[in-house]
C-alpha cells in the first residue's frame, strides 16, 4: 500500500501524491510563478511572505527546475 507523501492519504493509483495534493501543488506553483513574474529579482523570503507558500515547497519547485529565482 502506498501513501501520499504530502498528506498521508492512501493512494488508489501509482504515484507520489494524491489528486488533492497534486491539485493544490499546481495551484501553489501558479501563484509563485505569477508572483516572480510580477516582482523581478525577488528572493525566497519575499516569495514566501508574498504568496504564503512555504519555503520548502518553493525550494522543491526550484529543485525540480520549474522555477528560477535570482
Ligand atoms: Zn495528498
Amino acid at each position: 500500500m502506498v501513501n501520499c507523501q504530502r498528506c498521508g492519504q492512501v493512494l488508489l493509483a501509482e504515484g507520489t501524491y494524491c489528486s488533492t495534493c497534486n491539485h493544490e501543488m499546481e495551484q501553489q506553483f501558479r501563484v509563485v510563478r505569477e508572483f516572480i513574474r510580477n516582482h523581478q529579482g525577488v528572493n525566497l523570503f519575499e516569495i514566501t511572505s508574498g504568496t504564503g507558500v512555504a519555503i520548502p515547497v518553493v525550494l522543491q519547485m526550484i529543485k525540480e527546475g520549474r522555477l528560477k529565482i535570482n
